[in-house]
């Protein structure tokens, strides 16, 4: 693979901090990156760039590290525009319509999937998505979950088992025997396609007694821990995500004291973050509050304690049918008490963090040359320009797209 040097960036988010200015953004000027076999080679001063087969010239612009959507429900089959419509003249959200996707998931043909996610994939990665976790959860039946998750795997390695995101309605009056469903077969049936398993821990979906079981049964066979929780209420779901050893708990809008003690006492000292890292981090999914029309989480409390915080999209037809990362930074900033700078950093490495990895969501040398280059000259213009497509180009795996 010829080698390619990205030169005359006018400022270059590396996310390694104590590296330039700006904090945990790790700035540097007049930088470039050399990228070699799907990994940056270099970075360093465009004034000492080493010799290159090809060259893209950033004209003075910000480039980043691709953005990292650890949430997202991408398979799924038709829409619900009226219910969104309907929420907007005051109804408010329950989260029962996962039912009505689930019932036009089962009916779609592998072929209908395969082509929604492919659609919402590439759509992200226009938007600077170069790495989106995938969750099932609108099948609910063995072959549905197994199914959801194969298509999954086509396109992303973070692929996540959430056949406990609602009880379908066929076992309404028996969750008792879907927990049962869900530990047992559709768990070894997901099991191949499958990282990561989760659970929607709320009122109206599974209690602290049936995830703890089915979280449990998925660390058996091998896969870690994400848990929705504390989305519609406050309730167990972040203090348990703590306890099982959850690499993040999503959502996080109503919490009390002890469910952010319980996040930042996981906190351990690390070489790559300033003040170090939780365990456990807290993934803010704005797009849903938006969608819904409903408070937004606190993340300057969150941060003031000492919590790692990622920043997703929750792309799903439902309650956030958005895949753009800048729009969740936008309102991370405008709606939630977080820097320019935090809620780039939480949309790029909290993401890498909230999946467990360390070659991603940064810019040095070893790690996925996945970046971008923006219409902008500053990381600040994602949040201070929303709603404007700011990013130009996109190298996934070092590949220009
Ligand atoms: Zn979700």
């Amino acid at each position: 693979m010829p080698s390619l040097l990205v030169d005359d960036i006018g400022e270059l988010v590396t996310n390694v901090a104590g590296r330039g200015e700006g904090g945990p953004l790790g700035i540097r000027r007049r930088a470039a990156v050399l990228v070699e076999d799907g990994e940056v080679a270099w970075v360093g001063p465009a004034a000492d760039a080493p010799p290159a087969d090809r060259r893209i010239d950033a004209a003075g612009a910000a480039v980043l590290p691709g953005f990292v959507d650890s949430h997202a429900h991408l398979v799924f089959a038709g829409d619900r525009a009226a219910e969104f419509a309907a929420r907007m003249t005051g109804e408010p959200y329950t989260g029962g319509g996962i039912r009505t996707t689930v019932g036009a998931t089962r009916a779609a043909s592998d072929g209908e999937l395969r082509a929604t996610v492919r659609r919402l994939r590439a759509e992200a990665l226009r938007q600077g998505t170069t790495t989106i976790e995938i969750k099932s959860g609108y099948g609910l039946t063995v072959a549905d979950e197994a199914r959801s998750l194969r298509i999954a795997a086509e396109v992303t390695g973070e692929t996540t088992f959430l056949g406990a995101h609602v009880v379908p309605a066929e076992y309404a009056d028996r969750p008792d025997e879907y927990v049962s469903l869900v530990c047992g077969p559709m768990l070894a049936a997901a099991r191949p396609y499958a990282r990561w398993i989760d659970v929607f821990c709320e009122r109206g979906a599974f209690d602290a007694d049936h995830a703890r079981a089915i979280l449990t049964c998925g660390q058996a066979v091998g896969l870690d821990v994400r848990v929705h929780a504390n989305q519609l209420g406050h309730g167990p779901g972040v203090r348990l995500g703590v306890e099982l050893g959850a690499a993040s708990v999503d959502h996080c809008t109503h919490l009390t004291d002890a469910d952010v003690d319980a996040l930042a006492s996981t906190r351990f000292d690390c070489m790559c973050h300033e003040g170090g890292h939780t365990t456990t981090v807290a993934t803010l999914l704005p797009g849903a509050e938006f969608s819904t029309r409903s408070p937004y989480p606190d993340a300057r409390r969150l941060l003031d304690a000492g919590v790692t915080v990622a920043l997703a999209t929750d792309c799903n037809p439902g309650s956030s049918y958005t895949s753009s990362m800048p729009f969740c930074i936008a309102l991370a900033v405008r709606e939630m008490g977080m820097t320019p700078a935090e809620a780039v950093w939480a949309a790029t490495a909290g993401g890498a963090r909230a999946l467990r990895r360390d070659d991603i969501g940064v810019l040095r040398p070893g790690a996925r040359a996945d970046l971008i280059i923006l219409d902008a000259p500053s990381h600040l213009h994602l949040a201070y320009r929303p709603g404007v497509p700011l990013v130009r180009q996109v190298l996934h795996n070092g590949v220009p797209r």
